[in-house]
């Protein structure tokens, strides 16, 4: 099972961590001990001083595919779950200016936040989900999938051109602005139309 990780798919959030539009999907993995037992609170690193959330809409593979159309892409999918892509920013930063991977800031035990559940896409309008995280008291990331600069149909095909993708294997689609630092004590909540999907304690 692997983990994918669009980047830059909102011009919002694009925009407030100054980078460039991307003219195509920009992609990296994350290891699959990027996932935590279920019910874990999510333990800061002591290697970074800025973990940051992102959330993001999650799409579950279903079924195994190479090459894939984009007029097909929806027959790889069946469910949509939420997530957050923790980051270390501070590594990330440093990556970025020294042109280095992002793996190291990216892909630590814990990064890849699920939420138990996922929702049939049939009962969700696919280019128009809802989805926000909540810390503690204050809306601080609000996003809708029609903000989307790459579909879910077209990244799955783009993706699929480089890697075979297999049942199981879980997508992140970008998260919108707002992204900010946690802190010891801080509970994090995510929902997908205003439903309560996934709650991350950070120790
Ligand atoms: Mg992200």
């Amino acid at each position: 099972m692997k983990i994918i990780c669009i980047g830059r798919n909102y011009l919002d959030h694009a925009k407030e961590l100054g980078n460039k539009i991307p003219t195509s999907p920009l992609f990296f993995l994350k290891p699959d001990t990027a996932i935590q037992p279920k019910g874990h609170p999510f333990f800061i690193p002591d290697f970074s001083n800025n973990i940051h959330f992102e959330v993001e809409l999650v799409v579950k593979i279903s079924k195994n595919g190479k090459n894939i159309d984009e007029k097909f892409a929806h027959k790889y999918y069946d469910e949509i779950g939420i997530g957050i892509d923790f980051t270390a920013r501070d590594i990330q930063e440093d990556c970025k200016k020294n042109g280095l991977p992002w793996e190291k800031a990216k892909g630590f035990d814990g990064s890849a936040q699920i939420s138990n559940e996922f929702i049939n896409k049939k009962s969700l309008k696919l280019e128009d989900i809802n989805f926000s995280l909540i810390l503690n008291n204050s809306l601080m990331q609000k996003g809708n999938s029609k903000n989307m600069i790459f579909s879910f149909d077209h990244i799955i095909s783009y993706i699929s051109k480089y890697y075979t993708l297999r049942a199981g294997d879980l997508i992140y689609t970008g998260t919108p602005s707002g992204v900010g630092k946690v802190e010891i004590g801080d509970s994090l909540s995510c929902f997908i139309n205003g439903r309560e999907m996934l709650k991350v304690n950070i120790k």
